[in-house]
């Protein structure tokens, strides 16, 4: 069942930070506490692989886990609260024109391509490849060990009714968002899938935007 779809009041050009990202590319950025953080996704069913951190302690991660039993549901969405390994609140999703997110399919990595697709699939880039070098812009000590379970922002990655995973086609559209809060102080790695062996992005990645407000925006109720 699709959640119900929740539209932002907040005008992009108020924003004080707006930045695309094309496909296969990488980005690291600091979202401070109170922040609006948005992900468009542009031109429709892109997956946008996403990680946070706690910016002033970078072993406390995102927990897909510790997230998906706090919510006590499988997909992301409205009113989601994205959970840490330490059980803090790192943002909440206050926004979403899209319906879900997937954040069980993991990202895509070379030797996941020759398992799923074929051997000489393996110097593809992917996603694995691309958070480590978001992790190395950011300069933390963040390495191959903290690039755990991540978001799929845009993923449709449905389980059936016997508890299968399957990758399908995307459930995103041209321009269609999701929007966070940052509840503290996060830094945020995002690799922009490169992935031309999904049926998920159509075998077609995309660019998508990040945008961020300060937390007084023209945000009618924060
Ligand atoms: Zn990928």
């Amino acid at each position: 069942m699709k959640a119900p779809l929740t539209a932002s009041p907040l005008n992009p050009a108020s924003a004080i930070y707006r930045r695309i990202i094309e496909a296969g590319d990488h980005w690291a950025h600091e979202i401070q506490r109170g922040q609006r953080f948005r992900i468009v996704d542009l031109e429709g069913n892109q997956a946008a692989d996403t990680l946070f951190y706690d910016a002033h302690d970078p072993a406390n991660r995102y927990s897909a886990a510790d997230t998906i039993r706090h919510q006590a549901a499988l997909y992301l969405t409205t009113g989601t609260r994205l959970m840490s390994t330490e059980g803090d609140l790192l943002l909440t999703i206050i926004a979403d024109t899209c319906g879900r997110h997937d954040t069980l399919g993991g990202a895509c990595y070379r030797e996941s391509n020759t398992m799923r697709y074929a051997l000489d699939k393996e110097f593809m880039h992917a996603c694995r490849d691309s958070f480590i070098c978001a992790a190395h812009s950011w300069g933390a000590d963040v390495g191959k060990r903290d690039i755990t379970c991540n978001i799929n922002f845009f993923m449709n990655v449905p389980v059936t009714p016997d508890g299968r995973l399957t990758f399908e086609d995307g459930v995103s559209g041209p321009n269609r968002y999701v929007e966070m809060r940052a509840e503290r102080d996060v830094v945020c790695l995002i690799s922009n899938c490169p992935q031309l062996n999904n049926p998920c992005n159509a075998y077609n990645p995309t660019p998508i935007e990040v945008i961020i407000w300060e937390p007084g925006a023209n945000h009618p109720a924060a």
